[in-house]
């Protein structure tokens, strides 16, 4: 099918997944197998020599990832895609063909938390630094650029505080500093926010979330938009030497000049996955697939549903403060009718009298929700951030990242919206009793 006549409901059941040409299976079969036989030895070396495309060993490429990919890179109108074992996996293989030792990121303060824990611990092991700012105030971005920076990372709408970023505005600060913006895209996915459009260079998934849809799959992926510069230099060399350089980890070989706007996505499976190993379970592959045909049902009731329970929450004696960004008394709510104008989203915080023991017997009392540490299920989803995912943090990383004490953190699902609402409410009640 030519993807660029048909919406996104039909790219969503379509893109990527033609009839199987073996058996005429209209269902995407699960290529559940490690490696691929060669034709001969000259396809074998043709193969190896990235000078024809096809399957070699299930580290690097497997049909049933590749369809997911090209469903991926459709929906966010992306020229390449390469998904991962989880979100975080993705993040590292997003980031591995822009690095090296020294090599610095600007970061926003608001990102998941257990994003800022790779970012602050893992990366420093490495060798590489990232900045972290208050991308409230995009210009904090370009005074935190040095001639060692490769990238910016940002999320559309940032877990779990409801908070939009200024995509446009950080992608322009980006492109002056001959910077990749990276944008994570998991909360909002591509039916409610295409970042591509605004100006990002690279999106990373965690599809473990609301693409895969019912809490079954892990996985990650990193779609390229193909239009970033990967030669622009600095200093007369490359600032991506292994994308716009000879490549020692590939025999020499310089990916920009020989796959162009492919470069970057060749490189992420040649030499990322290839080196580091996250390869995405086919089977994952497959039930993300099918989680993504139906995204836009889901994310049109997920956003209805949580669109009234911010607004029934917003009005109830027990809660302090509602921190979701489609309320219009909501400080990001400009930005969201201009990044998010099919809804802001399922996920959002809210903040209880009576601070962390409220808030602990709030997860103890609900009924309906789930208590668990993941989003973007079709089942609601509730966790006191303080106490678990943020944890990790000290109390004034735990604020900046929306966490404080009085926080819940609330995943709506697609559940009749008024039984979402007894099941807080009571819970809400048995809590402040
Ligand atoms: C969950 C999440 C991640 C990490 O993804 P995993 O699949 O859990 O590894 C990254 N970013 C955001 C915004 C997330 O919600």
């Amino acid at each position: 099918m030519s993807d660029k006549t048909y919406g996104f409901e039909t790219l969503s059941v379509h893109a990527g997944a033609a009839p199987d040409p073996a058996t005429g299976a209209r269902a995407q079969p699960i290529y559940q197998t490690t490696a691929y036989v060669f034709d001969d030895a000259d396809h074998a070396a043709a193969l190896f020599n990235l000078q024809t495309v096809g399957f070699i060993y299930s580290r690097l490429t497997n049909p049933t990832n590749a369809a997911l990919e090209a469903r991926l890179a459709t929906l966010e109108g992306g020229r390449g895609c390469t998904v991962a074992s989880s979100g975080h996996a993705a993040q590292v293989l997003a980031l591995f063909s822009l690095m090296q030792p020294g090599a610095e990121i600007v970061a926003s303060s608001r990102l998941y938390g257990g994003s800022l824990q790779q970012m602050r611990n893992t990366y420093p092991k490495f060798g590489w630094k990232a900045e972290i700012v208050d991308a409230d105030t995009p210009d904090n971005f370009k005074r935190a650029v040095t001639a060692n920076t490769k990238a910016f990372f940002i999320e559309s709408l940032a877990n779990p505080g409801g908070v939009v970023s200024d995509i446009e505005a950080i992608a322009r600060i980006a492109e002056d500093a001959g910077v990749p913006l990276l944008v994570d895209n998991t909360l909002a996915t591509p039916y409610l926010c295409k970042p591509i459009d605004y100006g990002a260079t690279l999106i990373v998934h965690s599809t473990t979330k609301f693409l895969s849809g019912t809490g079954t799959s892990m996985g990650g992926a990193v779609v390229d938009s193909g239009k970033f510069d990967w030669s622009q230099g600095t200093n007369g060399g490359t600032r991506f030497p292994s994308l716009a350089g000879p490549e020692p980890a590939y025999h020499g070989l310089n990916f920009y000049e020989t796959f162009g706007d492919m470069a970057y996505t060749f490189h992420s499976h040649a030499v990322g996955l290839r080196d580091l190993g996250p390869s995405q379970a086919p089977f994952n592959a497959w039930l993300t697939m099918l989680g993504i045909e139906t995204l836009g049902l889901r994310m049109e009731r997920h956003c209805a549903n949580a669109a009234r329970v911010a607004a029934h929450l917003e009005k109830h004696p027990a809660v302090a403060w509602v921190n979701y960004a489609g309320l219009p008394s909501n400080k990001y709510h400009q930005l969201a009718k201009k990044y998010l104008p099919k809804g802001a989203g399922s996920v959002f915080t809210f903040g209880v009298k009576g601070g962390y023991d409220v808030g602990v017997k709030v997860v103890d009392g609900v009924e309906l929700f789930s208590h668990l540490a993941n989003i973007g299920d079709a089942k609601s989803l509730i966790i006191h951030p303080a106490s678990t995912t943020h944890r990790q943090l000290s109390d004034e990383q735990r604020v900046a990242a929306g966490a404080g004490p009085d926080v819940l953190r609330l995943s709506i699902g697609i559940e009749t919206v008024e039984d979402i609402i007894a099941d807080l409410d009571q819970a809400l009640e048995k809590a402040t009793a």
